[in-house]
């Protein structure tokens, strides 16, 4: 077996060649919870090794996070930190500074919390978290999302461990999934990344005009936009870096037509929104927007959510994922949606990702919204796939075939 810290620097080592893919020169800027620390230094090192000019970690605090719900003064939740997001959206603009988001929260961190000062919070945040948004969902510049395994995050996987067995058990699935526990994980991630895109190729080969989905509580159809593009593990961004945006991706995903969703779908995973568990999702959509939407738990955050703005109750993403994924394999469900989103087929209300929909680069905002593209300060992505699910591709003229069965792909 390997020991700790070896995993732990392979990981580091993926995560700055494979995930990033850091050039000579380039800046580096991390996100990290503050128990990631030894994670980070190791990342660090290797960002240097391959030639960063500068790495820079901001790290979060969760209970500093909660300090202000408590003891914060109630007027002031409208607030939030511009002039930080505001700086950060300016370093990605010119692809010089690459991305690193190191997530591993608690995921009901905020649930005993006023949900009136947790909404507005949220909406505060997203808010003034837009122009980085727009800049990654632009893919301005190489970026990846990874994740570090902390105390109370391991303890909402594994409830019934102690800390240190949650934790060492919640290490052992990260490792494991994110293949760095292989001999090359490297190569395995080419390897893996050739996989996804011969998948990629023939989906987009197909030009379905709509996908067709049935399943227990779900029987809807999804428009996709004309000039969709399917994606799939690594992608070239706009400064010419091929990267994996996630690490792990199992998923291949393209663009919804904001308008041309109709159907009843129901969850089949919880989601962590926030620090608020979601579960029991219940929709219905009409001409592409949710008209009716409950959840079992969590229902009034994701009533709210879906009514942060106007394309917050629309789609903007569609990903499809084999019910048989190494992450499903797992059986665990990690209660984090990088991780989750991986393990079943899904859909995400709100923005849109620009690589998804052909000359995007090139279009003005106003051109892609004429395409059908959807927009918003929010993108939440919530598992609809199963064993049961069943998803048909349409084409323009009506015709339509299988494309997955029981949750599997059908060839
Ligand atoms: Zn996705
Ligand atoms: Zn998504």
């Amino acid at each position: 077996m390997q020991a700790h810290e070896t995993l732990l620097d392979k990981y580091a080592e993926l995560t700055v060649k494979s995930g990033l893919n850091v050039r000579k020169g380039q800046q580096v800027l991390i996100t990290a919870p503050i128990e990631a620390v030894d994670l980070v230094r190791r990342i660090t090192h290797h960002a240097y090794k391959v030639g960063a000019s500068l790495v820079t970690t901001l790290y979060n605090d969760e209970q500093a996070t909660l300090m202000r719900f408590v003891d914060g003064d109630k007027e002031a939740f409208d607030t939030a930190p511009t002039w930080l997001f505001g700086g950060m959206a300016e370093a990605f603009r010119d692809g010089n500074c690459v991305r690193l988001g190191i997530i591993g929260e608690n995921p009901s961190l905020l649930s005993g919390q006023d949900i009136d000062k947790v909404s507005r919070a949220n909406r505060a945040r997203s808010a003034a978290y837009k122009p980085v948004v727009e800049q990654i969902t632009g893919f301005a510049t190489n970026w990846c999302v990874i994740s570090a395994a902390t105390t109370s995050h391991a303890r909402s996987v594994f409830p019934n461990e102690t800390d240190a067995v949650a934790l060492a058990k919640l290490w052992q699935a990260i490792f494991k999934c994110t293949r760095a526990d292989q001999a090359d994980p490297v190569h395995a991630w080419e390897l893996h990344t050739k996989a996804l895109h011969t998948r990629t190729a023939k989906l987009n080969a197909k030009h379905y005009s709509a996908l067709a989905y049935k399943g227990p509580g779900t029987d809807f159809t999804l428009g996709l936009v004309d000039d969709h593009i399917w994606v799939g593990g690594a992608s070239v961004a706009k400064n010419g870096i091929l990267c994996n945006p996630n690490i792990p991706s199992e998923e291949v995903f393209t663009m919804p037509h904001r308008e041309r969703v109709d159907g009843v779908v129901r969850s089949t995973k919880p989601l962590s929104y926030q620090g608020t568990f979601i579960d029991g999702i219940e929709v219905t959509f009409e001409k592409g927007r949710i008209v009716k939407g409950t959840a079992a738990t969590g229902g009034d955050v994701f009533t709210k959510m879906i009514e942060t703005d106007d394309g917050a109750a629309c789609l903007g993403e569609v990903a499809l994922v084999p019910h048989s994924s190494p992450i499903s394999a797992s059986g665990i469900v990690f209660n984090e949606t990088l991780y989750d989103e991986n393990v079943a087929s899904h859909i995400a209300v709100g923005q849109a990702y620009s690589q998804n929909m052909k000359d995007t680069f090139i279009l003005s905002p106003a051109e892609k919204l004429a395409r059908g593209m959807n927009t918003s300060l929010i993108h939440v992505d919530w598992m609809i796939g199963s064993g049961e699910l069943n998803v048909d591709g349409v084409f323009s003229d009506g015709k339509r075939e299988p494309l997955m069965r029981s949750g599997e792909w059908v060839d």
